[in-house]
């Protein structure tokens, strides 16, 4: 399929499977309410299949399952394992808060499952508690061993740094990774929808984590890419561990990004930070064949212009994108609906 305005393919699907999430991470979901899809818009497994077949046609090879939390979307392992032999989709992966990890991890896997992604912003219950709105700290860590166990590789442990709340565990993260076999991912905090407690001073840049690291470490060596698109820049630690970091606030990667989303109920976004998705379930429920749906996709992303992290460096006082009472009346503006 044809590229889109400036030359990105697209090759990267993230699914997200349900808006519903059970932790209230301050920097996602720091409200006390919200609105939720109605569930009479969520795609069936079926619907959301034919849809991931759509986007295989047009060049997607690669799927990543998110939500909210997916792991509460009913029998996820079947889902996975439909996706997974969707021909063209070479790749199903999980990102997931690690909450109900454990229970779930060796289905995930015997259903063709790969690799998954675990949240884990604190090691600390306590933090967790204060923080998300959770008690399960534990049940996190159980998850990460049993994704570790079921043979769920690589395995990766995203945290979001925020000055003064986790930023003095950066070390202690990398040194949890380790005996794990996991690969630890410092993102900056973004000031995406649904963030509504951003602000500029608590974001901790890929500089300072940079900085960070050789002060403990020594020599911090970037890792070629291999011109993926992937979003992490990789980092090599004197005793051979590597370390990933994701700047879409202060270095977007918008000029390679191959990626779309998908949400629950069936909405197109073409970035974490437009305005406006493309609704496919509309089409979709009134018997729209494979190639109509197709042909919707294709020109859509063919006209993307896109930026949305660029154009974010771009706003001298930057606050929070989207206020609470816009949220409120779009949730599809929300993160969690998006999938991140
Ligand atoms: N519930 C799953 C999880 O926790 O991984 C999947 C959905 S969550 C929205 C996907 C990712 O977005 C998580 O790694 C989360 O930390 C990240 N995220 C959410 N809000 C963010 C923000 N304001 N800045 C940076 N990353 C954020």
């Amino acid at each position: 399929m044809t590229p889109d305005r400036f030359g990105r393919p697209l090759r990267a699907l993230r699914v997200s499977v349900t808006d519903r999430c059970n932790l209230r991470c301050r920097y996602c979901m720091p409200e006390d309410e919200y609105v939720w899809l109605p569930r009479d818009s969520l795609l069936s497994f079926e619907e959301l299949t034919r849809l991931v077949a759509v986007f295989a046609g047009l060049g997607v090879a690669k799927v990543r399952l998110t939500g909210g939390e997916p792991l509460l979307r009913h029998d996820l392992p079947t889902l996975a394992g439909m996706l997974g032999r969707v021909p063209g989709i070479a790749d199903v992966a999980l990102t997931t808060n690690g909450v109900l990890l454990a229970r779930q991890a060796a289905a995930l896997r015997a259903a063709g499952l790969r690799r998954v992604t675990v949240s884990l912003d604190t090691l600390r219950p306590e933090r967790m508690r204060e923080f998300a709105r959770s008690t399960a700290h534990a049940d996190v860590i159980a998850g990460v061993a049993a994704a570790r166990r079921a043979g769920l590789a690589p395995l990766k442990l995203n945290t979001v740094v925020v000055r003064g709340f986790n930023d003095d565990e950066i070390e202690d993260l990398v040194e949890f990774a380790r005996p794990h076999d996991a690969e630890p991912r410092f993102i900056e905090y973004m000031d995406v929808g649904g963030a509504t407690r951003w602000s500029a001073d608590q974001v901790v840049s890929r500089d300072d984590l940079l900085r960070r690291l050789a002060a403990r470490y020594g020599s911090v060596t970037p890792l070629p890419d291999p011109g993926s698109s992937a979003p992490a820049e990789r980092f090599r630690l004197p005793d051979g561990m590597t370390v990933g970091i994701i700047a879409s606030t202060t270095a977007p990667f918008c000029g390679t990004c191959d990626r779309a989303r998908l949400t629950a109920d069936g909405t197109l976004f073409l970035c974490l930070y437009a305005e406006r998705g493309l609704d496919l379930r509309a089409p979709l429920r009134a018997g729209a064949s494979d190639d109509e749906l197709a042909r919707l996709v294709a020109e859509a992303w063919r006209g993307r212009v896109d930026r949305g992290a660029e154009a974010r460096l771009a706003v001298a006082r930057r606050e929070a994108l989207v206020p609470v009472s816009g949220l409120r009346a779009d949730p599809h503006r929300e993160m969690h609906t998006r999938g991140g």
